[in-house]
């Protein structure tokens, strides 16, 4: 395999399928299928999930409510996917571990760097949940901080595009994609990988970033072995 250490981040809306909300079982028994297979090629993986299907900050800001007040009921959310896929995950008889940035003693370990690292070395897949723990942060940004922290090789992000284009390639036909760019040319281009405080992160403490489809069955497996599938940004 190509990496030793890997850090997964899936959007809350990945986890809806086809639905316009919440969580699609289907949709996460097939995540769970994918991370066992390549866990099961001795890969140390963790995870970060978002909210964004059950509820974002930002939006509930709009429709007036306190920011910080709303931001921390997305990361609650980010616990909640984080609790289906560990389940998901268990069901496929892979060991998990979930810790979050804010204590839920009765659900959860709180997050610890060490013992974060240690459940990877044990063959635990690790998910962090909550976010970074602060507002006006984003899961990408708990996704970028995390990897730094526990060393990962690489930033995973898996989304429901193939990977990053030159323009949006639901509004525009002529746009094609990246095989790999580099995190100057992102900038200088302003296309949207993930938020700019993640992604100054992963550039800063240099740890690429790969754009892939996670919904297809196999992609992760392919992204895994390096396949050059998806976008890389280093
Ligand atoms: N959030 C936060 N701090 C964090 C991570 C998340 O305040 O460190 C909140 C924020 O309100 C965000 C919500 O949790 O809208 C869900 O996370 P995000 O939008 O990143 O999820 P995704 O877009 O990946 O589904």
């Amino acid at each position: 395999m190509k990496y030793k250490r890997i850090l997964l981040k899936l959007s809350g809306e990945s986890l809806m399928g086809d639905k316009q909300y919440g969580i699609d079982n289907d949709r996460v028994k097939q995540y769970a299928e994918d991370i066992k297979a390549v866990h099961d090629k001795g890969l140390e993986i963790a995870i970060v999930i978002g909210g964004g299907n059950i509820f974002r900050g930002l939006s509930a800001e709009k429709s007036g409510m306190d920011r910080a007040q709303a931001d921390y009921m997305g990361m609650l959310a980010t616990v909640i996917n984080s609790m289906a896929l560990q389940d998901a995950l268990e069901k496929v008889g892979i060991k998990t571990r979930l810790l979050t940035a804010i204590k839920m003693e009765q659900i959860c370990e709180p997050f610890i760097r060490r013992r974060a690292v240690r459940h990877l070395e044990k063959g635990r897949v690790v998910i962090f949940g909550a976010g970074t723990g602060n507002p006006y942060f984003t899961t990408d940004s708990a996704a970028a901080l995390r990897a730094i922290e526990i060393k990962a090789d690489v930033v995973l992000k898996g989304t429901r595009v193939d990977g990053i284009y030159t323009a949006d390639p639901e509004k525009d036909p002529l746009a094609t994609k990246y095989g790999e760019i580099s995190f100057r040319e992102v900038y200088d281009k302003g296309l949207n990988v993930m938020d700019m405080t993640a992604f100054t992160l992963c550039e800063e403490n240099q740890v690429p970033i790969i754009v892939f489809d996670m919904n297809k069955h196999g992609n992760f497996m392919k992204i895994a072995n390096g396949e050059p599938i998806g976008t890389l940004v280093k």
